[in-house]
């Protein structure tokens, strides 16, 4: 596994230091309104394991973790109003320097609410 900080913001979210606006939470995953929204729908999904980026939580979850992360994001993309055969929405990971990740947890963002606009990079 990759090194973990243990101080990013979303390790201190998820020990109940920080508050959040959380939008759905289970065993192995926590959802929660992004802090700085995007757009009218801006959740951010995280496992609760130690995990850095979308390949690190790939490679060494267990399968049980890996699913329950992908089918709370769906639900939520159907809570809030975005799911197909709706409008849509975008998900996205940045992952290291690259990928301009600021907060070194892995986490995904849903993004919808209204026209993104074409993005590749
Ligand atoms: P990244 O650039 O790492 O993919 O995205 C990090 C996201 O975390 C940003 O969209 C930022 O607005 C959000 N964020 C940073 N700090 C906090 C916080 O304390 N609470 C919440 N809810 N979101 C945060």
């Amino acid at each position: 596994m990759s090194d973990y900080d243990d101080q990013n913001i979303f390790a201190r979210i998820l020990r109940g230091e920080i508050p959040n606006a959380t939008v759905a939470e289970t065993e192995h995953t926590l959802a929660f309104d992004d802090i700085t929204p995007q757009a009218p729908v801006h959740v951010l999904v995280i496992p609760k394991g130690r995990y850095v980026s979308y390949d690190d939580f790939h490679a060494n979850a267990s399968d049980a973790e890996i699913v329950d992360f992908h089918r709370t994001a769906a639900r939520i993309c159907a809570e809030r109003g975005v799911a197909l055969p709706g409008d849509g929405f975008r998900a996205i990971t940045n992952a290291g320097v690259h990928g301009v990740q600021e907060v070194p947890h892995f986490h995904l963002h849903l993004i919808g609410g209204r026209p993104l606009g074409r993005m590749l990079a």
